[in-house]
């Protein structure tokens, strides 16, 4: 903890952590919210985000992605704890190298925001949490494979790090001589845009390597001028933005909603780069959209927008060497 709290952290450390609450801010009868579910994966939500939602709306497509559901309970076939075998591609403590040339790198367990559809619902991140001891041997992995060319930080949320950790590691990183980019994965600038503050900024504009940032927006809806501000102002220092999306069913399967959303994300200089279909993750089987039907709400978006505003539609499978394609 840095003797100054921010006021990102202040934000966090407010989610709300109780559906009653949130159902509360945003007027909504509050019996619609199952503890059951609550219990298995706690609900936390930060008021920056639960501010995008419409007040009175049970159905908004945000408070969906956030509220424990009773339909989390229900187990469907095929939906496991390990959905896209990252378990047995964890080879080193906090390192899953199942890609060639990339490794993600799992630099905390935490999330600003937790989402219901999430395959991290179930993944013992307290058995990887990073240490010290963790962090030797995780730029020792590094260093030893001359074959991985891009840091892929990730988690959790490696934003919520503060900022000297997350310098301290982008450096450690960027030390290594056959690194030549490092890739941030985050819901953050999203969910907690405070996050981005002036002096993450300047780390990330002055690390010693090509930093590419992914978002993960779902829905046009969660950019709020707050967001359209800080994706902004990390573009203007040259960070790379992108953004995957999870296509989730009754929250953004529909192609104008995606429409709005690439065109959203261009003009917060953030491009398209993944649509994804759900990872079958016990407990989110309610949000899966058939593959056919995202096939032809990706054929729409094919139609309706230039190419570069229409993300890849993919999966991940098991075992496989890349994400797959779906067309
Ligand atoms: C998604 C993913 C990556 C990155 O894949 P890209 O196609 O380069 O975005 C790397 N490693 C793992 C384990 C992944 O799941
Ligand atoms: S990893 Fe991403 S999708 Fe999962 S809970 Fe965190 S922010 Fe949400």
């Amino acid at each position: 903890m840095t003797p100054h709290t921010s006021t990102w952290q202040t934000e966090l450390a407010a989610a709300f952590t109780k559906p009653s609450h949130l159902l509360r801010y945003l007027n909504i009868n509050s019996h619609t919210a199952s503890t059951l579910a609550e219990q298995d994966f706690a609900m936390r939500v930060p008021l920056s985000y639960a501010a995008c939602m419409e007040k009175g709306n049970l159905n908004d497509p945000l408070l969906k992605q956030v509220l424990p559901h009773a339909n989390e309970l229900i187990q469907y076939t095929n939906y496991s704890h390990d959905a896209v075998g990252d378990l047995s591609a964890l080879t080193e403590d906090c390192i899953i190298h199942k890609y060639q040339g990339r490794v993600l790198f799992i630099t905390t367990g935490g999330c600003a925001i937790n989402c219901r559809f999430c395959f991290r619902r179930n993944f013992p991140y307290s058995e990887v949490q990073l240490n010290k001891q963790k962090e030797v041997r995780v730029l020792q992995y590094l260093h030893n494979h001359e074959d991985i060319h891009e840091v892929i930080l990730s988690g959790g949320d490696p934003l919520l790090l503060n900022d000297q950790r997350l310098k301290h590691l982008i450096d450690q990183c960027a030390a290594i001589a056959h690194i030549k980019r490092i890739r941030i994965h985050t819901r953050i600038p999203i969910v907690l845009p405070a996050r981005i503050t002036n002096n993450l900024i300047d780390i990330l504009s002055n690390a010693a390597l090509p930093i590419v940032l992914v978002t993960h927006c779902n829905h046009v809806n969660e950019l709020s001028e707050q967001v359209v501000t800080a994706c902004l102002a990390l573009k203007k220092q040259n960070i790379t933005l992108l953004n995957q999306s999870v296509l989730l069913k009754d929250i953004n399967d529909n192609a104008k909603i995606l429409q709005e959303l690439s065109e959203g994300l261009f003009n917060c200089g953030v491009l398209p780069y993944y649509l994804h279909l759900l990872d079958k993750a016990t407990g989110t089987g309610h949000f899966e959209v058939q593959q056919e039907q995202a096939l032809k709400i990706h054929q729409q978006l094919q139609n309706n927008l230039p190419g570069y505003l229409v993300p890849k539609l993919v999966k991940e499978q098991a075992g496989e060497a890349s994400k797959t394609l779906l067309i």
